[in-house]
């Protein structure tokens, strides 16, 4: 069984709305709605717990999103027989299916409070979204790294972590060698002390 990491199974309700309803044309306002309040939240997760740092246009464009909701709360049972409280939306005819409409928009919320919101990723080549379980996960699967190692900008970038990782490398060596070329006279000063 693989790892589970934090927020992982909080996501994935909004991982698999945002696969459904990207590939759909059902309320493309409503999907891009979501997209947007979820880019926000990203662009403010950062910030998150520093007081005084706020990016005021993530922030406002976070609440222009959400001022188009037009809601109403009620309650509703999910798959597993558990009662929810749930907000309908007017403009979105699924928001009465659980786990739609405007849970997405709290799931997200809940996500961003956990410090998790940034690991909603879309891969670069299938452009299914995912839970990147490290930053440097890129892609969805090792098939779709495959061929994002593949395009040209990627191959750019590996040469210039290579690159600057030989210098690193090099400068290191060289440091390396200077302290132990300091250490041999050291050395022999205190033999001599004796
Ligand atoms: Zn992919």
């Amino acid at each position: 069984m693989s790892k589970v990491y934090l927020g992982e199974n909080e996501a994935r309700s909004s991982i698999d709305w945002l696969n459904r309803n990207a590939t759909t044309t059902h309320g493309n306002a409503v999907f891009e709605r979501v997209e947007n309040i979820l880019a926000n939240l990203k662009a403010l997760a950062p910030l998150t717990g520093k007081p005084g740092k706020v990016d005021e246009s993530a922030l406002q464009s976070l609440r222009s999103s959400l001022e188009q909701y037009k809601l109403y709360p009620s309650v509703d049972f999910d798959p597993s027989g558990i009662l929810h409280l749930t907000f309908y939306d007017e403009d979105d005819p699924l928001s009465s299916v659980f786990g739609e409409g405007f849970n997405v928009v709290l799931n997200l919320y809940h996500l961003a409070q956990m410090g998790v919101v940034e690991s909603i990723s879309r891969c670069p080549i299938c452009s299914r979204w995912f839970f990147s379980k490290l930053p440097q996960h890129t892609c969805c699967t090792r098939e779709c790294r495959k061929v994002f190692e593949k395009t040209p900008e990627q191959k750019r970038l590996r040469n210039e972590r290579l690159k600057r990782n030989r210098r690193i490398e090099k400068e290191r060596d060289s440091r390396f060698k200077k302290a132990i070329e300091y250490s041999k006279p050291k050395a022999r000063s205190k033999r001599g002390s004796k």
